[in-house]
């Protein structure tokens, strides 16, 4: 009879064995990224990928999702374990997308190609005979929440309610049959080690902003003009002015950019755009610096005499990794690993819509290395491709077996004590609630 341990060796040679397979799938993606919603050809890798290891992929889950379940010997809970799709635009990132500028910048290659590692070991060493419940294989959308005017327009033409692949997965009922959770985002950071677990993550807010002033010749007659630039301006200005008054402990975080800066030179700007996130650790102080954003942003329009239309869209929640999920993690990646190379890190200051998993079930969203440079920034790179695309098949692979071992004691423990921060219908009442456009008129 083989025991837990036996499984999970025969797990990780399974997947040591298919390395360079694995290796060759998070390079091919690294080479051609796309952005959210708009991942078809690695949505159709992970398809095939699926499909070869004897899986039925469902796909177009939320436009581009794709998911396979694998059922154990026995029944019970179901576990799913996750990769983001999508790429990012940064400006001059080598390995970009010449016509959409999509770059692999965060390492969602890498959770891809650990996914399909995952379910290439825990197939290759049978490992469902001795597991209850099911493995959901999810390859999800659209995690980096930009292209928003875009996203905007789907939204509009009714392909789209929420504008981030989770959320949307979620309100389309694709995780209702789904009891817990776990993805692990490729990290560069040196202090993560090779592995590491957050307590929690910023959860965020966007919003798009259109300065309406009114165009008129930048020479002959700025006096009949009213200039949307320079009540952005001013707004930005005082959303700066604010920051002193967000308190260390909320973790706030603004950070606007203009996409939309005038028409031409010889014209007085007559519209200007805006998007930017409000990040905060906690809905309340998101809500709470939200509401003095919109309070500088209408300050710029009222200077100039112009008017100022905010829109404010739903976001992702505050990310809360489930403490017995990340015990277990820290247990195997230490095996694995090395203890020293696994370490804790408190609070991240950036968001993942695996936040808003994390409110409706057990959920655990680590980081592993294997990266280097900036994320999000045109020097990140896959630095050790083993790390960065093996190892997380493996910590995938091994924290499956660990839930669904033995009758899944482990899984029904953590759902028997789990209450959830929000139900779903909760939560989907919740981001509608946040979903608000406000126009403030200057002149008047
Ligand atoms: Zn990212
Ligand atoms: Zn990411």
């Amino acid at each position: 009879m083989a025991t837990r341990d036996d499984v999970k060796r025969s797990v990780c040679e399974a997947i040591d064995r298919q390395a360079d397979r694995i290796i060759a799938l998070g390079e091919r993606i690294r080479r051609s990224p796309e952005l959210g919603f708009k991942e078809l050809k690695t949505a159709r890798l992970v398809e095939e990928t699926l499909r070869d290891l004897g899986l039925s992929p469902r796909t177009g889950l939320a436009v581009t999702g794709v998911r396979a379940d694998a059922r154990g010997g026995k029944d019970g809970p179901t576990f799913a374990l996750l990769g983001e799709l999508d790429g990012l635009v940064v400006a001059g990132h080598p390995v970009a997308d010449p016509e959409t500028g999509a770059a692999h910048a965060c390492g969602h290659n890498a959770q891809i190609a650990g996914l399909m590692g995952a379910a290439m070991g825990l197939l290759g060493a049978k490992a469902f005979e001795h597991l209850a419940g099911r493995v959901v294989f999810f390859a999800v959308p659209a995690e980096e929440y930009g292209d928003v005017e875009w996203r905007v327009q789907q939204a509009r033409a009714g392909k789209l309610e929420f504008l981030g692949g989770k959320p949307e997965l979620l309100r389309l009922g694709h995780f209702d049959d789904v009891d817990m959770a776990m993805m692990i985002h490729t990290s560069s950071q040196p202090e993560m080690k090779k592995a590491g677990v957050s307590a929690s993550n910023n959860g965020c807010i966007v919003k798009t902003v259109r300065y309406i002033g009114r165009a008129s010749h930048a020479g002959g007659a700025p006096h009949l003009g009213v200039n949307a630039l320079y009540a952005a301006n001013i707004g930005l200005m005082a959303i700066n002015a604010v920051r002193e008054t967000f308190r260390d402990e909320d973790s706030i975080r603004v950070h606007p950019i203009i996409t939309h800066g005038g028409s031409q030179v010889n014209v007085i700007p007559g519209e200007v755009r805006i998007e930017t996130y409000v990040r905060g650790k906690t809905v309340e102080a998101i809500l709470d610096a939200n509401r003095r954003v919109d309070r500088a942003l209408r300050a710029g329009a009222l200077a100039l005499g112009a008017q100022v239309e905010i829109e404010t869209l739903p976001g992702y929640l505050p990310l809360f990794n489930h403490a017995g999920m990340a015990q277990r993690f820290k247990a195997n990646a230490s095996a694995l690993l090395g203890a020293d190379h696994v370490t804790e890190a408190g609070h991240r200051s950036g968001s993942t819509d695996m936040g808003d998993i994390s409110h409706v079930m057990p959920t655990l969203h680590p980081y592993m290395g294997g990266a280097s440079g900036s994320g999000h920034g045109a020097d990140y790179a896959i630095a050790d491709p083993k790390l960065a695309y093996v190892e997380p098949a493996k910590q995938l692979a091994l924290m499956a077996v660990d839930m669904l071992w033995d009758d899944a004691g482990a899984a029904r423990e953590i759902l028997k004590t789990w209450k959830p921060r929000m139900t779903r219908e909760e939560y989907l009442a919740f981001q509608r609630g946040v979903a608000r456009t406000e126009l403030f008129d200057g002149a008047k």
